[in-house]
């Protein structure tokens, strides 16, 4: 018989049926070397028992135990508030805006390139933000692998904590939330595990197109999400297809997810990579030429991840070589990884057809010394991107457009440089013709 009950039947002959129903409420004690504590469900229960019985019961435990052992009483209230107070030293050292949910501090908005392909997501994102619970709840975000989904559900963490610093946001994964169901499960503890969900101010779940075929983990999740989006609380959901495609998650969880708002975001345009490259790159502190941002945009196809991975494995290339970086260098690095064939079928040909077709002028005459004024500008502008998509030498340029040595194809090249840094116009013209030679 444990110590309690020891102490109950001690008790009972001398007080009345109700005392004794109320002392046998009492669920949980612990006995350590020299403390025995008893946890009162709340405060009056606490006084009451205090009151009435502690000197009792420090006589029994005396007896029972043949040591002096210090009785407390403790409520459930003191209970949270130790929790609470032990989460809070834990947390002192770090950045109070992070707290105990995984956030990555780098995956904030302002991190955040914002392209025709994310900009509908990102701007969903902060207005749930901004009014949790309120708009668009859920909110479901779809696409692709590596295209900034965690980085827009963290963001939106970041950006909701620095408005309210207290609100309480939970962000895991379908996956570790299937671990922790389990986890709590076989503990037989689900009640704990629903009671951590309660009362959040926002639930973040990235990729949730891992609970497909996970019948249990989903009903518990259709009953968390339930009683969150009843009272109101915001919920953001991910995954790399749209809810009609999640074959597999049963139809109430998908007419749940698609109650809100759908927002899919898109692999980047050349324009959105660029920036992206650029960014990374600085933030990399590498200083990388323009055509190698070109090729690495083209090259390396949508996934925003594999961009940080070949802008990693350039800059420790360069590093470990003492090599400035080259395009000549990245082709070789990024040979693995990427398919390079792509923009070596590009040739100057290509390039020239497709200027003198966008000038309405004939082949012949960009070939040609002709000095009318849309000829000598589509073949300045043609030289000057067959050096920069190409990795043609000089030379080679130069006699493709039939020209005795380099200097013309130079003074083209420093031409359409300093016409794009004056002519908005034109510098427009020059990024069309790009990336309409970088889709062929
Ligand atoms: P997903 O969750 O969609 O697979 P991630 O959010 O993990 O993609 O993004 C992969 C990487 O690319 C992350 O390091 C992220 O910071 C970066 N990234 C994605 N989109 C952008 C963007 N628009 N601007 C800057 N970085 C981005
Ligand atoms: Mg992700």
């Amino acid at each position: 018989m444990d110590i309690w009950s020891s102490i109950v039947s001690y008790i009972e002959p001398k007080v009345d049926k109700n005392t004794l129903k109320l002392l046998k409420g009492i669920k949980e004690t612990k006995l350590s070397d020299n403390k025995f504590q008893i946890y009162a469900p709340d405060i009056v229960y606490k006084d009451w028992l205090e009151s009435k019985f502690l000197k009792v019961i420090q006589k029994v435990a005396k007896n029972l135990t043949g040591k002096d052992l210090a009785v407390e009483v403790i409520s459930q209230e003191e209970v949270d508030l130790r929790n609470e107070k032990s989460q809070i030293e834990k947390e002192l050292p770090q950045d109070k805006l992070i707290r105990n949910i995984n956030l990555n501090p780098k995956y904030t908005f302002s991190n955040l390139i914002i392209g025709n392909c994310n900009k509908i997501a990102y701007k969903a994102a902060i207005a749930v933000a901004e009014n949790p619970g309120r708009i668009y709840n859920p909110l479901f975000i779809y696409g692709g692998v590596g295209l900034g989904k965690t980085h827009i559900l963290h963001a939106t963490a970041h950006y909701m904590l620095s408005k309210n610093p207290r609100a309480n946001i939970i962000y895991t994964t379908a996956d570790a939330f299937m671990s922790e169901l389990i986890a709590y499960m076989q503990k037989g503890s689900i009640l704990d595990f629903r009671r951590r969900y309660k009362n959040i101010d926002l639930l973040l779940i990235d990729d949730v197109q891992f609970l497909v075929g996970k019948e249990r983990t989903q009903v518990e999740f259709y009953y968390i999400f339930n009683a969150l989006h009843l009272i109101g609380k915001q919920v953001i959901l991910s995954s790399d297809t749209p809810p009609s495609k999640l074959k597999g998650i049963q139809e109430r969880l998908l007419s749940r997810f698609s109650s809100g708002l759908i927002v899919e975001v898109k692999p980047p345009d050349i324009d959105t990579k660029l920036s992206i490259i650029r960014k990374k790159a600085t933030e990399m502190k590498m200083n990388l030429p323009h055509d190698v941002m070109l090729f690495i945009a083209k090259t390396v196809n949508t996934n925003i991840r594999e961009l940080e991975g070949s802008l990693m494995k350039i800059k420790a290339y360069s590093e470990i070589m003492d090599r400035q970086i080259t395009l000549e260098m990245t082709r070789e690095v990024l040979k693995d990884i990427v398919e390079v064939k792509e923009i070596e079928s590009l040739s100057i040909e290509k390039i020239q057809k497709e200027v003198a077709n966008y000038f309405g002028v004939n082949i012949n005459e960009i070939l040609s010394s002709a000095r009318k004024k849309k000829v000598v500008m589509a073949r300045q502008i043609a030289m000057y991107l067959s050096r920069y998509l190409t990795d043609k030498s000089l030379n080679e340029i130069s006699k493709a457009f039939k020209k005795k040595d380099h200097t013309t194809v130079i003074n083209a090249i420093e031409k359409v440089e300093s016409q794009m840094k004056k002519d908005r116009k034109f510098k427009l013209t020059v990024e069309f013709l790009r990336d309409k030679l970088l889709t062929l």
